[in-house]
């Protein structure tokens, strides 16, 4: 989607200047703690982490445990079927198996009556299964030769208990993959082989990425956040702590993911370079990386830069897709309500029924008016009031 590399660049150096002053910002706070424990001299990258961590207990400390009685699997499963049913008023009801597990869960899924497919949710850990997350589509969706409704199935590996409690981290997988699950349930296509997800690779995230942003809209968790036993709410200020947390350390995190995409990039411009180590510190003093901070990913063990043509240059991939998921909730932000009929309307119309019927610039400017930009990203990471 993004065309050529001149874009790529120009986006990511749009996320990395704020990120970086954040990332300074933050590091004079840490070399403070550090010269408070009698440790003279400056934050090195071994000690981001120690003082990050203790920085984020003093200031935003989230028990889990507290947290996890809200979360049980079926509060969340309401919470993901509820936000589907309020854009685009789908209905889920649960089927009877058998299913290939005893484990899987079934439920059809209809729009005033119409038949619109059918989903699996297999949710627990088990021996045979793969680590990981992910959505398959068993039958994709096809009009040709006669309309084929999919069945779609989302896989996870969730411990499984009595009842099942989830993780903030947890639940926002549940919901990443059932986005990638309507991508293919509300699809609308001719042909089976642009059907759903069968897009760009730096589009086929964004469904999943944008529908994590309703997880942690406020009235959402309050209606389904509720403890698995007595039913009460989220407590307000747990919620708060739960969402103010989101943005800490995203100076840190931005700037170790960006320099790594920007290495990335400059490796696969003209020809190799002759000592891909000395190339690397290059990029890193071009770019002004912070002394405390080294790139997520090394050379010599980042597959992104060597391990085939389909992922070299790639690894900016992530950061367009927030970029754009970013971007897409804000639509509903601007419209005044993040269940805006109007908005849901066109990001069922011109994305989620799509599939790779058309470019994903074209199918994104369709829906947005314009191609992203990377204000709702510096928001939602906390970093717009840096740059
Ligand atoms: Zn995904």
């Amino acid at each position: 989607m993004a065309g050529g590399p001149d874009r790529v660049r120009e986006l990511l150096m749009q996320v990395w200047e704020p990120a970086r002053a954040k990332a300074l910002a933050d590091a004079q706070v840490l070399t403070r703690m550090l010269n408070a424990d009698g440790i003279n001299g400056a934050l090195e990258p071994w000690d981001w982490r120690y003082y990050a961590e203790k920085r984020r207990k003093a200031e935003h400390d989230l028990d889990e445990t507290a947290l996890k009685p809200y979360l049980s699997l079926d509060a969340m499963l309401g919470a993901m079927f509820d936000v589907a049913n309020r854009l685009f008023g789908l209905e889920f009801r649960p089927i009877e198996g058998p299913f290939y597990h005893p484990d899987v869960r079934g439920w059809e899924v209809t729009r005033q009556g119409r038949h619109m497919a059918v989903f699996l949710g297999d949710y627990f850990a088990r021996a045979s299964k793969r680590s990981g997350a992910w959505c398959s589509a068993m039958r994709a969706q096809r009009k040709l030769g006669g309309e084929v409704r999919p069945i779609v199935v989302n896989v996870c590996n969730f411990a499984k208990g009595a009842p099942t409690l989830l993780s903030h981290d947890d639940a926002r997988t549940l919901f990443h993959e059932f986005g990638h699950a309507l991508h293919q349930m509300l699809s609308d296509v001719t042909y089976p082989l642009i059907s759903g997800t069968s897009v760009a690779r730096d589009f086929v995230e964004l469904p999943s990425q944008l529908y994590e942003h309703w997880l942690d809209v406020p009235a959402v968790l309050d209606r389904h956040a509720r403890h698995w036993q007595t039913g009460a709410p989220m407590p307000v200020d747990l919620r708060d702590r739960l969402l103010a947390a989101a943005t800490y350390d995203q100076g840190f995190a931005t700037v170790e993911y960006v320099a790594s995409a920007l290495v990335d990039l400059a490796f696969h411009e003209g020809a190799p370079p002759a000592d891909p180590i000395a190339r690397e510190a290059e990029v890193l003093a071009e770019i002004g990386m912070p002394h405390a901070i080294a790139m997520r990913h090394a050379t010599p063990h980042f597959a992104h830069v060597f391990a085939g043509d389909g992922y070299s240059a790639g690894y900016y991939s992530y950061m367009w897709s927030e970029v754009m998921d970013a971007d897409a909730f804000a639509a509903f932000e601007e419209a005044g309500d993040v269940f805006d009929p109007s908005t849901a309307e066109r990001l069922e119309r011109f994305i989620l029924s799509a599939g790779g019927s058309r470019p994903a610039e074209e199918l994104y400017t369709a829906f947005r008016g314009r191609m992203p930009g990377v204000e709702a990203l510096l928001k939602g990471r906390g970093l717009q009031d840096v740059a």
